[in-house]
């Protein structure tokens, strides 16, 4: 849709500078029915295939329901091949707004939620942690997680930015809303903290719902990180030593691939 943040473009530039760099991609499987009813109601399944659905940030585009289902796909592929090495679906739409029954924030299906739903239910993990590093609340995954046992579900976003859910902590969501402005040393040090909890869980797979609008130059949120941060969010994921693959959410400077390719650097190591 023509001048909507959430544009193709995001994820071209991405993909142009990564296979730059020399990394390699693999085409996604679409999704299924059956994959998305793991998390959504099927009355919210029918409104988006028909395009029939509203929400004043979450235009209805052409084909969206292919699309969607392309996304869902990737992340389903990504979580499958985690435990050889660690995965990251580039793919649009996001999901992390998605709930169970409603579709907002630029996101039709929740990809993170089907994705870790699915790892449970075909036994690729018993308990997976999803750690939510995009600048907003993933209020779609906390509604659709909140009070399982098998999924934690952490956060750490902008405190009264869309969608304003996340100020607080609600069994196994834990929620770290932080003002605008913040920078990347409080930033680094939350996510410490983030991962304290994580550790605690013992999970056998982590979940990135991973978003680039953190960075001081997104037009939409107000964090101040630099692009270098991001190297060292990636090096202390990857720390943990746990497997992990990671779904795109938002991100929408103009410097998204440097952001990214450091978060990737970090990831293997420095
Ligand atoms: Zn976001």
């Amino acid at each position: 849709m023509e001048g909507h943040y959430e544009s193709p473009q995001r994820v071209k530039i991405v993909y142009s500078y990564l296979k730059e760099k020399g990394f390699a991609f693999i085409k996604p499987k679409i999704a299924n029915e059956n994959d998305l009813l793991l998390v959504h109601e099927k009355e919210l399944i029918d409104k988006v295939k028909a395009n029939t659905f509203f929400d004043p940030d979450t235009p209805n585009l052409d084909n969206i329901f292919r699309y969607a289902l392309l996304a869902c796909g990737s992340a389903i592929d990504a979580m499958r091949l985690c435990k050889k090495e660690f995965t990251f679906s580039l793919m649009r739409p996001p999901g992390h707004h998605a709930s169970k029954t409603n579709v907002g924030g630029f996101c039709y299906f929740n990809n993170i939620a089907v994705s870790v739903a699915k790892a449970i239910k075909d036994g690729n993990a018993n308990k997976v942690a999803i750690l939510d590093i995009d600048a907003h609340h993933g209020n779609g995954t906390q509604d659709i997680f909140l009070g399982s046992k098998e999924v934690l579900y952490v956060s750490i976003h902008q405190a009264f930015i869309y969608p304003g859910t996340g100020m607080e902590s609600i069994g196994n969501c834990i929620n770290y809303p932080l003002p605008a402005g913040t920078k990347d040393k409080a930033y680094i040090a939350t996510l410490s903290k983030a991962l304290d909890k994580i550790k605690k869980f013992e999970p056998d797979m982590l979940a990135l719902s991973l978003g680039f609008d953190t960075f001081m130059e997104d037009p939409l949120t107000g964090f101040m990180l630099t692009s270098d941060a991001y190297r060292k969010i990636g090096k202390i994921i990857a720390s943990l030593s746990i497997n992990t693959f990671a779904v795109l959410e938002g991100g929408y400077s103009k410097k998204m691939d440097i952001c990214v390719y450091n978060f990737l650097e970090g990831m293997e190591g420095g």
